[in-house]
């Protein structure tokens, strides 16, 4: 052990204790009364049963950060990975399939870990709020899709890594970054036209009143719609959602086969009009751009310390593979991972808002979109009064009530301008 080793595990057991104080708070941060908004929305009942639904997340979050934050800590402090490290060489393969089985037989153990308190979540918890539909043949097809996917795009991301790193010690990482970005690009392409149809099917939209609407929001913000296809997310849950697909110009919209049949067709407008404001907002771009520069970082942090021999001495390793030595580095960023998505979530924030007001603005009706946002808060059972310490650590998106009383805002002053107008 070493001061690395030290160091690292302060920071697993301070995030551990910061991430249980937010939970805490946040369960005891809910208020009583109804929030004012929300009358009309809510009854009392379905409120109480939000509250509970969310203290209910909250001591299953608990479990998972215990079990994953205790079983790591020891992992590291009792030799885990000299043990791991002396299996995979005693295969006696080559250096790459070895790094691979390393890298994959550490992911298969953090799975597996976390296995039981999945099937809790989702048979457990989710089934008992009358959200989850996914059957167990579901489930077990789900699941081993996701194995083979993940071990093709991770072996492949991975062999890109620690081969350039491995080939050219100085100017690996500016070859990986290239990689990297053309590996991502390319899932880009294939992610909603061949994976996403491994797990559900779409379909057009049919003729009627709301895809008239929705082409009509389209029209009005000069958005270059491609289609608009319905997605069979009901086979899963009973939460909704909404997604854009495809590369450059053209998109296609798909929708939630739940959302659908929840809301009005003035609702579904105004998020669709939310939406295209990330695209002409230039968010999507900009979050691309701050993900690539930040892989490119990180890459450049990581030639900078696979060469050091603490960094393996840290994790009980006397040889330097260097597929070690990229998991060591991994483990070792969560503090400054822990900065950076301070900064993500706080800018993601930033931008649902300004996403917002170019919806209220291109709609023209602010409360289309207050209602569809209460709405699904009410469906989704959303939590209405989060406590602060967790919004910051965890909030891609502001906090329900804060959005509304944003929209609300915005309303005066669009009557101002329809009168003058
Ligand atoms: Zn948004």
């Amino acid at each position: 052990m070493n001061a690395l080793t030290v160091g690292l595990v302060c920071f697993l057991l301070f995030y551990f204790l910061l991430h249980n104080l937010a939970l805490r708070l946040n369960a005891r941060s809910a208020s009583k009364e109804l929030p004012p908004e929300f009358r009309g929305t809510y009854d009392a009942a379905e409120y109480a049963r939000s509250q509970e639904y969310t203290r209910a997340q909250s001591r299953l979050d608990t479990a998972s950060s215990t079990v994953n934050t205790f079983f790591l800590v020891g992992f590291i402090l009792l030799g885990g990975f000299a043990w791991l490290e002396t299996a995979v060489s005693a295969l006696q393969a080559p250096w790459l399939v070895q790094g691979l089985v390393f890298l994959g037989s550490f992911a298969a153990i953090f799975e597996l870990l976390n296995l039981p308190l999945e099937l809790a979540s989702v048979f457990g918890l989710e089934e008992r709020y009358g959200f989850n539909r996914t059957t167990a043949a579901t489930f077990v097809l789900d699941k081993l899709k996701t194995y083979g996917l993940t071990a093709v795009i991770g072996a492949v991301a991975a062999s890109g890594i620690l081969l350039f790193f491995r080939a050219f010690p100085q100017f690996g990482w500016l070859l990986a970054w290239a990689f990297l970005a053309l590996f991502m690009l390319l899932l880009q392409y294939v992610g909603p036209n061949w994976i996403l149809p491994l797990f559900n099917r779409f379909t057009p939209l049919e003729e009627g009143p709301l895809r008239e609407a929705i082409k009509d929001t389209a029209r009005k913000t000069g958005f270059d719609l491609e289609g608009i296809s319905v997605m069979d997310g009901s086979k899963r849950s009973n939460k909704s959602n909404a997604f854009f697909t495809g590369l450059g110009r053209k998109k296609r919209i798909v929708l939630f086969d739940t959302l659908i049949n929840r809301h009005t067709p003035a609702e579904l407008s105004a998020v669709l009009a939310h939406e295209i404001g990330h695209f002409k907002l230039k968010h999507i771009w900009k979050k691309t751009f701050l993900g690539l520069a930040q892989t490119g970082i990180i890459l450049f942090l990581l030639s900078l310390v696979l060469h050091y021999k603490t960094l393996y001495t840290a994790f009980g390793l006397n040889g330097t593979p260097i597929y070690a030595g990229l998991l060591f580095f991994a483990i070792l960023y969560s503090p400054v991972n822990l900065l950076v998505s301070l900064a993500t979530n706080a800018l993601s924030r930033c931008y649902e808002y300004e996403a917002d007001k170019f919806a209220a603005k291109a709609i023209q009706r602010p409360r289309d979109l207050s209602s569809a946002l209460k709405r699904l808060a009410r469906d989704n059972l959303s939590n209405l009064t989060p406590h602060r310490l967790y919004v910051c650590l965890e909030y891609s998106h502001p906090p329900i009530l804060e959005r509304l009383r944003h929209l609300n805002g915005l309303e005066p002053a669009l009557t101002e301008a329809e009168k003058e107008g």
